[in-house]
């Protein structure tokens, strides 16, 4: 039998071997190999793809390093249109803490970002992944980084079971310790966990026949494979009901902006009014807008991680000018504000009509 170093060095080779010759091609990853990649590249890439998917972040990378080309540029920037380019990315938060982290960095940090965890975790939004991602493939530090691909990729090497938020400190461990043997080769290992977990290893269906390191695998000896992690209690999602109005003020729609905090936070819509348990009726929402004759034009679900959202969409005509808090705007001028995916279609349509 393997002694644990022996099997932790051969681990170590083969996905550093692997990923070498197999690595994906994708835009965050052209500033340089891991280790010595852009950090700003790799906190903008990391962030984004928190809870979007790659081909989705793919897409739109370039577009916000245009715009964003480095630290100072994105500090430099309003919240508005940082939040407009990343309009279609979801999870709007995430933008604002980028934005918020790039201010830290110009103002605390000379505009670099730092090398330690430890300090780049004081920066707003960098959680313990994020800033090992920056440390591990811009720096080059042996810090560890575990996402949900890399515990998936760990536990099923190591056949711990239970799910994955169980084994995830677990897998912290085991990630750290790999880290601390492979030396200078930690960003490449760890970057290759990543890829390991996100095109073979996958939740479902992996293809260890394909796997660089099946033979060291004890989910693969047992058949434990699709038992690991073993799956979660799924929570019932929330459901909303939304009744979104598209009130036109001559060739102006009328626009509002959500609340502080919640969905979409402080995003741009049509006056929208939600409940949890129905639809607002056309009465209801006459008195809630303080408008007459409106027609209901669409219907549509737009789901979320934790919501289903049943949008209602309404039409309506007014001579108001006065709008208590809401703006008059030419349609095509809300592409420049943060609107939700389910929002801008809404608009879109109206523009098109
Ligand atoms: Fe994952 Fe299969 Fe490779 Fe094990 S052998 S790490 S289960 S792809």
């Amino acid at each position: 039998m393997k002694r644990k170093t022996e099997v932790d060095e051969a681990l170590i080779r083969g996905l550093t071997r692997w990923f070498r010759a197999s690595a994906r091609d994708l835009p965050w990853r052209a500033s340089g190999p891991p280790g010595r990649r852009d950090a700003y590249h790799v906190l903008v890439s990391e962030v984004m793809l928190q809870q979007t998917q790659v081909s989705r972040v793919a897409e739109r990378f370039g577009e916000f390093m245009a715009r964003f080309p480095d630290v100072a540029a994105l500090a430099g920037a309003e919240e508005d249109e940082v939040l407009a380019v990343w309009s279609g990315l979801g999870y709007y938060r995430r933008a604002r803490l980028l934005h918020a982290a790039a201010r830290a960095v110009v103002a605390e940090h000379g505009g670099r970002l730092p090398r330690e965890v430890r300090t780049l975790r004081a920066l707003p939004g960098l959680g313990r992944y994020t800033a090992g991602a920056v440390a591990s493939l811009a720096h080059g530090e042996g810090a560890a980084l575990v996402d949900a691909n890399v515990a998936r990729v760990l536990m099923r090497l190591g056949g711990r079971r239970g799910t994955a938020a169980v084994g995830m400190e677990w897998a912290w461990e085991r990630a750290e310790a790999l880290a601390a043997r492979a030396g200078e080769r930690a960003p490449v290992v760890n970057e290759a966990m990543m890829e390991l977990g996100a095109t073979v290893c996958t939740p479902r269906g992996p293809r260890c026949e394909q796997c660089p390191v099946r033979d060291l695998c004890i989910a693969r000896a047992k058949g434990w494979q699709e038992r690991i992690p073993a799956p979660k209690v799924k929570a019932a999602k929330k459901e909303v009901f939304a009744s979104a109005v598209v009130v036109r003020v001559g060739d102006r729609i009328v626009v509002e902006q959500r609340p502080e905090k919640g969905l979409w936070a402080r995003m741009w819509q049509v006056p929208t009014l939600e409940r949890e348990d129905r639809a607002a009726t056309r009465e209801e929402i006459e008195e809630w807008l303080g408008v007459k004759g409106l027609k209901k034009v669409d219907a549509f679900v737009h789901e979320t991680t934790h919501r289903t959202v049943r949008f209602e969409v309404w039409e309506a005509v007014s001579q108001r000018k006065l709008w208590n808090g809401r703006e008059v705007v030419a349609p095509a001028s809300t592409s420049e504000r943060a609107i939700s995916t389910p929002q801008r279609r809404i608009v879109v349509k109206d523009c098109s009509v």
